[in-house]
């Protein structure tokens, strides 16, 4: 965070006011960078709950009243209703304004909204690397970006004045900013963060259909590794189906390569090729250090205690 704390928009419309939404409503009020904080929700009870916690200045069921006169624009909502969210607001955009989003792949949001982005709108897609396995409005928290990358995968053509504001937004709610060309994001993400989810979601259900043989053992014997899982097994149905949907190329090209790398371990398993294993497993191992090194996580064993603060 820097120490400038001038309002950067004199309006922002969250489209979506769930963990990363909420989150992001937190941060702009810690580091004063809105003058007005409007969300946008489509369920009642969702805005209720935004209410009580009250980390927005108005709550809206439509989407023209939100986004009137808002500088900045950011989609929060699942990656799939990101087209039809732009196609309905987009008459509504006050021109000179940023449209943005959190989506958590880029190509495809490029592919649904930037056929309705408005001439004289800025559209600058973005991604904050950070989340928690929980979702809604109750989830959020003011840290959340802190220390974690944002990326930017401005459009070739973007005005650079536009990508430095939305830069600096970023970097005042804690984030470090990277800008990235969108393909090259979803690679990236694809083996980072997507294809991870899959493994978890993967091995929890197959130990799930085991349940019926083992009588309750997944649960009652679930040791650091599977528990590990099951966090991220956690994650929302609809936010993770709506990914796989949306990256669907360069998830699929990480597989074939994880499956080429998980059948040269079957081999090496079948072998007794204990070398192989141990020198993978030593690789991997300097890779958790240069995670714990460059801060984006911590090295101390949780063991399934409460943590003092979602995502830490
Ligand atoms: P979330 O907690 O489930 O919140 C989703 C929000 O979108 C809610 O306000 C929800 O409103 C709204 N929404 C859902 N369906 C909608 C629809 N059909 N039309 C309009 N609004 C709808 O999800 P989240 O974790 O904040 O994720 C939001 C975005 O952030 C996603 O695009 C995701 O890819 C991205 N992202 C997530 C993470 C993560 O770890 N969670 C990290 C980085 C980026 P209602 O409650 O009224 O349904």
């Amino acid at each position: 965070m820097t120490a400038d704390s001038s309002p950067l928009f004199s309006k922002v419309a969250l489209i979506g006011i769930g963990l990363i939404g909420s989150s992001l409503a937190y941060a702009m009020r810690r580091a004063g960078l809105a003058a007005h904080i409007a969300g946008f929700a489509h369920r009642p009870e969702t805005l209720e709950k935004a209410r009580a916690l009250g980390f927005a200045d108005s709550l809206h069921a439509s989407l023209a009243p939100a986004v009137r006169d808002a500088d900045l624009v950011v989609l929060a909502a699942p990656v799939g209703v990101f087209g039809a969210l732009a196609k309905e607001l987009a008459p509504h955009l006050k021109p000179g304004a940023t449209l943005s989003d959190v989506g958590s792949v880029k190509m495809a949001v490029i592919r649904d909204v930037g056929p309705f982005v408005p001439q004289g709108v800025h559209f600058i897609p973005a991604h904050p690397i950070a989340g928690t396995e929980q979702s809604g409005p109750e989830a959020g928290f003011a840290e959340l970006f802190d220390g974690r990358w944002c990326i930017l995968t401005p459009l070739p053509g973007a005005v650079p004045g536009s990508v430095a504001t939305l830069k600096s937004f970023w970097q005042r709610c804690g984030s470090q900013v990277e800008i990235m060309d969108a393909k090259h994001h979803d690679l990236v993400l694809a083996i980072t963060s997507h294809v991870p989810h899959l493994i978890a979601y993967n091995i929890v259900g197959t130990a799930d259909d085991l349940e019926t043989v083992t009588e309750g053992e997944v649960i009652k014997f679930s040791a650091g590794g599977f528990r590990d899982f099951t966090r991220i097994a956690a994650s929302d149905p609809v936010m993770w189906r709506d990914v796989f949907l949306n990256n669907r190329e360069a998830v699929l090209e990480m597989l074939g390569r994880f499956n080429e790398d998980l059948s040269a371990l079957q081999r090496a398993i079948r072998w007794g090729d204990g070398d192989m294993l141990f020198n993978l497993f030593t690789r991997t191992r300097a890779i958790r250090r240069s995670i714990v090194d460059a801060g984006q996580d911590i090295s101390e064993p949780n063991f399934g205690r409460p943590r003092a603060k979602p995502g830490l």
